[in-house]
């Protein structure tokens, strides 16, 4: 049977809550279940998270948990009756000022309160991810009167974005500061970080993360103009990358998009970094009980770029089919890694090993493209073997058997990798191989017959201390018959 090695993320949501639909999704395929920290109280939250845990436990599958924190996005106010309407060359005013009354369609406020000063007349400010836009006519003190380009129907509360980036607003936002500590009281696995500048912005939330005691991995979401200008750096500064196509494509014109998402992939992978690609990737789901062709296509050239995961949004959190949605997910990734190029990529064999833990890895996919190979297996403690051999396109699956629950739940993101319990049994390398490969084939990931990589450290337990590799061959009762060996000690 074919397993899926694209990974898929469902954001939760009202949607998500009954606890019959959660366990669904988790069984129709999610991989990873993001927490929008945008939306809900911080109860609300929490709960999710729990839920989240239980379910996972009932359907016997790990799980991960992002939680995306709000970042400085702007939005607008409130309006006195919910929205207004807006028709293409109406006057309309955004108004800074520290407590403006409620909206009408003249205007309304905006939380962000130096908007005026980073503004001036003939800027082009977008609003609710593009569908609205208005030009900069004139300022006057903290009002900014603005002609409406595009109308449409403005609800509160509704983002904010310049056309080109530019906006002075901090990467990291006070009400980021308080919620780093929530996101780790959920026990999150993966902290995202919205609207990073720069790599300073994500050392910043490592630093807020680590002091409140967590180890879980950064996300840096590009979705600025300015991440562009520093992407290199920002990937750098963390453990994966999200292509948030939403706020970057109103930030630099969706015609950037598709060549962006191609080089933040590539650009990723190159570092040994994590990619996500993230919005509206089935969005007609959040009515629709199928996709259409074009999100069909789009999914599936994500996969076809390299990423290791593709991200659910409203189609989950509040669409009218969060199971069905992942199930499309499902079948689009599994047909479109059927014709996915998996030759060695030629980078990869010029690359300089500082690690041998990234020797070894490099090693196990060298041989699995030119020995033909059933799986992969890796012991492994921290899960830093799985995350470089799965920086190597082939097609064969890596088993990830690790005993901390925390490095297998971060290892249900990455492509290719099966995070699966182990618990040590033997001191002997040699037994405990035998030992994990027998488990395997009683969970029948492995057949007699199979040839299988093994990669592991010498002293077993130790994180980053992957050295040794092995070419194992399974008899027809399914146990070791013949070994090879390549030690780097
Ligand atoms: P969001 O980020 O869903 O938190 O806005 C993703 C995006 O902007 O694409
Ligand atoms: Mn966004």
């Amino acid at each position: 049977m074919q397993i899926r090695r694209t990974k898929i993320i469902a954001t939760l949501g009202p949607a998500t809550d009954p606890q019959d639909t959660l366990e669904a999704v988790i069984k129709a395929g999610a991989d990873v279940l993001r927490i929008n920290m945008s939306h809900g109280s911080h109860q609300q939250q929490l709960d999710r998270a729990k839920q989240v845990r239980n379910a996972a436990t009932r359907v016997g599958k790990e799980v991960a948990i992002l939680a995306d924190l709000q970042g400085p996005k702007i939005r607008i106010e409130s309006f006195a009756d919910d929205e207004v309407t807006l028709n293409n060359g109406d006057s309309f005013f955004l108004d800074t000022s520290e407590s403006p009354e409620p909206g009408n369609s003249d205007g309304v406020g905006v939380a962000y309160k130096e908007l005026h000063s980073d503004v001036e007349p003939g800027d082009l400010l977008m609003l609710d991810d593009g569908l609205i836009s208005m030009r900069v006519e004139r300022i006057e003190g903290k009002r900014i009167h603005c002609e409406v380009v595009n109308g449409g129907v403005l609800g509160s509360r509704k983002g904010l974005n310049l056309h080109g980036g530019g906006l002075s607003i901090p990467g990291i936002a006070e009400q980021d500061i308080a919620d780093i500590p929530r996101a780790v009281e959920m026990e999150a696995d993966y902290l995202a970080v919205s609207f990073p500048r720069n790599a300073e912005d994500m050392h910043q939330a490592r630093r807020l993360l680590r002091k409140s005691g967590s180890t879980a991995a950064l996300v840096a979401k590009i979705e600025r103009t300015e991440a562009i200008e520093n992407l290199a750096a920002i990937i750098d500064a963390s453990d994966a990358v999200l292509v948030a196509r939403g706020d970057l494509g109103v930030e630099i014109g969706d015609a950037e998009l598709p060549g962006l998402q191609k080089r933040i992939i590539r650009e990723a992978l190159k570092q040994n970094r994590i990619v996500i690609t993230a919005t509206q990737m089935m969005q007609s789901m959040v009515v629709n009980p199928i996709p259409t062709r074009a999100e069909v296509l789009d999914v599936a050239n994500a996969v076809i770029d390299g990423t290791d995961a593709v991200m659910l949004s409203a189609e989950t959190a509040v669409g009218k089919h969060p199971v069905r949605v992942i199930e499309a997910m499902n079948r689009v990734c599994l047909g479109a890694e059927r014709h996915c190029d998996t030759r060695e990529d030629e980078q990869t064999l010029n690359v300089r090993f500082h690690r041998i833990d990234q020797a070894i890895a490099m090693a196990a996919m060298f041989m699995a493209t030119n020995v033909s190979v059933q799986a992969i297996v890796a012991l492994t403690e921290s899960g830093s073997t799985a995350q470089w051999l799965s920086r190597v396109r082939t097609s064969v699956p890596i088993f990830a058997l690790s005993e901390l629950a925390s490095s297998r739940r971060k290892m249900a993101l990455y492509r290719d990798v099966y995070p699966i319990s182990h618990v040590q049994q033997w001191t002997e390398l040699e037994q405990e191989m035998r030992q994990a490969l027998h488990s395997l084939v009683k969970r029948g990931h492995l057949a007699p017959g199979d040839r299988v990589i093994v990669t592991s450290g010498d002293a077993l337990g130790v994180e980053g201390g992957t050295n040794t590799l092995r070419l194992l061959q399974l008899g027809p009762d399914g146990k070791v018959e013949h070994q090879s060996e390549l030690d780097m000690r």
